[in-house]
């Protein structure tokens, strides 16, 4: 079966990445579609997001289920009953570099999902949004995984699949003015970063912070705030 090489399908989390990824898609595909996990993360409202933006954008989403990760455990995203570490709780000398929210595996079971819906959609190009210069260092979001992951999927699947990383060695404050290059900023009002949760953001978990700094670096107003 010829690919078509005219279509990409973006991995959407309803996060700020993501959404650039979409923007960025969308400024260079004829044929954009999203896939999204819901793999018992505690707040649905980033698939909400994920969805919202999808309609926004008029292109099609795909929800798939991915229950077995929350049921491992072991990390802030899925647990309940596990705090998620703030700035403050950064680890000392001797403690384990990986903050809690690291769920073990995430990036690798979710590309090779979004493998398998492309290669059903006749779509080869995979957008994500994982990035090294994120302060969190999950080694699922390295370049060398993603370059390993993509001869894997190439050879497990037979087709000539190519991960898209737009993000990949730039900073926050880059990838929001990349936002910008592309006139989609406005999108961001829809996205949802907050670990704990909240809308408004809470504006102290790690990943607030980090989307603040973030803005203030780009000189941009986030419109989820303003
Ligand atoms: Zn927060």
């Amino acid at each position: 079966m010829a690919k078509n090489t005219d279509a990409a399908l973006v991995v959407l989390s309803g996060g700020q990445d993501s959404t650039i990824c979409l923007a960025w898609a969308l400024a260079r595909y004829n044929r954009v579609e999203t896939i999204s996990f819901d793999y018992g993360q505690r707040h649905k409202i980033e698939l909400d997001c994920a969805a919202r933006l999808a309609d926004l954008c008029n292109v099609a989403h795909r929800v798939v289920a991915v229950s077995s990760l929350s049921d491992l455990g072991g990390n802030a995203l899925t647990d309940s009953d596990t705090a998620v570490e703030t700035m403050k709780d950064k680890p000392s000398e001797g403690e384990p570099a990986l903050p809690n929210t690291f769920v073990p595996g995430r990036n690798l079971v979710f590309m090779t999902l979004a493998a398998a819906y492309a290669w059903q959609r006749d779509i080869t190009d995979l957008v994500t949004g994982v990035c090294e210069t994120d302060f969190s260092g999950y080694p699922d979001c390295r370049e060398a995984t993603m370059k390993a992951l993509q001869a894997a999927l190439r050879a497990g699947i037979d087709a000539p699949f190519t991960i898209h990383t737009p993000l990949m060695f730039i900073d926050k404050a880059e990838s929001i003015r990349l936002m910008q290059s592309l006139g989609q900023v406005e999108l961001f009002a829809h996205t949802h970063t907050c670990y704990n949760g909240q809308r408004p953001p809470c504006g102290t978990c790690p990943a607030c912070v980090l989307r603040a700094k973030g803005f203030a670096e780009a000189g941009i107003d986030d419109p989820l705030i303003s």
